[in-house]
């Protein structure tokens, strides 16, 4: 058994280039670079005995087969060797039978694979437990690594933070000032990274730190890397492996850079490929209306993706207007029958809100894909029937900000419909009863 995985141009161009090295795009055409596996190795075992390997690592405890990520070492990074993987036993989240917000919509199988229940509370682990674990043996193999740098939302620096300090390597972080939440923003400082807050937004941060990653001053571990997405692409398989290896009819994804939307796809292209399965979901990608380029592409019918400034909004993970991934996008909605949508301010607010009276709490980037599932149902798009998983790609805690503002009815524009305020009393049996009698009378 001797599985190989290397870089190729995602364009076509000739060439292949180690894992191993610092390169980020083509040389011939500057344009994304790929993973390719060695596919037609990994066919020697059949796809019942793949599905095999996997169910017998799940969640187990032999280090580290036990993660999501490294239960699918062959097909992640094959000839990674296993003391230099740096992992926090990422992947392996609830994926929760939304019965009674599915219901509320006149659905019974709605499914939310819970990405932020996960080391630093984002789905970003799931890629950067592979980034780091390659720059570590990189290193060991005479790679010099003055720091390992993104530019970040707000999750892909926690994560990046977290398994650098965990691996023993120096992280730089670059935020745009005033656009992440406290607590993201404590993450990278708490884990020692240096943590630089620029005045600009994500598009403005991700320039600077390419400018530093040709220079070769940084190894880029934003998504544009493509080691990313080989650990990333585990979440379309795992939503398969918890379903009994059946694959639902929708998958709904919250999406800014875009690179989540293409390791979905390339996840299912390997099960494809290998034989678990016969067929592709339909592919959903949700976008913030204050920031959506690819659904303004995908409305023109276009195949490219024109930059535009984002605006501010309240899932400011994906306040992104110039998206690295995009050509790895649009080929994942060509090949997955996918669909673009869009969410506003209101309709995400509420989403969430909605969601969270169903005992979920939701992030509000969860929320655009909520917001967005409730479209499709309504215009019919998605049946009654459909299976449907929206993947939620941060966990509620880190965005106290907002759910505080929503309760608190201060997020300009929205109603808040189901806002439920805090009763102050004193210390008295007879207000509290009085209080209780008129909120559950009879
Ligand atoms: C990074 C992130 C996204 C978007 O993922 P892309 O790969 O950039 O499209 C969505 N939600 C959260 C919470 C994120 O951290
Ligand atoms: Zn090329």
């Amino acid at each position: 058994m001797s599985y190989h995985a290397e870089f190729r141009c995602f364009s076509g161009c000739e060439g292949s280039w180690p894992v191993t090295q610092a390169i980020y795009s083509c040389p011939s055409c500057g344009g994304l670079l790929e993973v390719r596996h060695d596919v037609e190795a990994l066919r020697d075992r059949s796809g019942p005995a793949w599905m095999k390997v996997f169910d017998d690592r799940y969640k187990q405890n032999a280090w580290p087969y036990g993660s999501g990520v490294w239960g699918k070492h062959e097909w992640v990074m094959p000839e990674l060797p296993e003391r230099s993987i740096v992992s926090m036993y990422e992947g392996g989240t609830n994926l929760f039978w939304a019965e009674r917000y599915g219901k509320s919509l006149g659905l019974q199988d709605v499914w939310v694979k819970l990405c932020g229940n996960s080391h630093s509370g984002s789905f970003k682990d799931l890629g950067m437990t592979v980034l780091v674990s390659v720059v570590r043996w990189a290193v060991e193999q005479g790679l010099e690594v003055k720091a390992v740098a993104c530019a970040s939302t707000g999750d892909t620096s926690a994560s990046l933070a977290a398994y650098g300090a965990a691996a023993g390597l120096p992280v730089a972080v670059l935020l745009p000032r005033g656009k992440i939440s406290t607590a993201q923003l404590v993450q990278p400082l708490a884990h020692g990274a240096m943590v630089l807050g620029l005045d600009t937004d994500f598009d403005g941060c991700m320039a600077i730190v390419k400018q530093l990653a040709a220079e070769g001053i940084i190894y880029l571990a934003n998504s544009m890397n493509p080691l990313r997405i080989e650990g990333q692409k585990t979440v379309g398989i795992e939503i398969v492996q918890q379903f009994d290896w059946q694959v639902p009819d929708w998958i709904i994804l919250p999406s800014g850079n875009l690179g989540n939307a293409a390791a979905m796809y390339a996840g299912f292209k390997m099960m494809k490929q290998c034989g678990l399965i016969a067929r592709y979901p339909r592919l959903v990608m949700a976008q913030a209306e204050n920031a959506n380029p690819l659904y303004r592409a995908w409305q023109a019918g276009k195949k490219t993706v024109e930059p535009v400034a984002a605006k501010p909004t309240q899932a400011t993970a994906i306040q992104i207007g110039n998206p690295v991934s995009a050509p790895r996008a649009i080929r994942a909605l060509e090949a997955m029958d996918g669909m673009v949508e869009q969410a506003s301010e209101e309709e995400l607010c509420e989403a969430a809100a909605r969601a969270d009276r169903t005992g979920m709490y939701t992030c509000p980037h969860t929320a655009v894909g909520l917001a967005v599932l409730e479209k499709l149902v309504a215009r019919g798009t998605i049946a009654k029937r459909d299976r449907v998983v929206c993947v939620s790609t941060a966990n509620g805690l880190k965005f106290t900000e907002f759910k505080v503002n929503y309760h608190d009815n201060k997020i300009p524009g929205v109603v808040g419909n189901s806002r439920n305020a805090p009763v102050m009393l004193p210390a008295d049996y007879g207000q509290v009863l009085d209080a209780m009698r008129r909120r559950f009378p009879g």
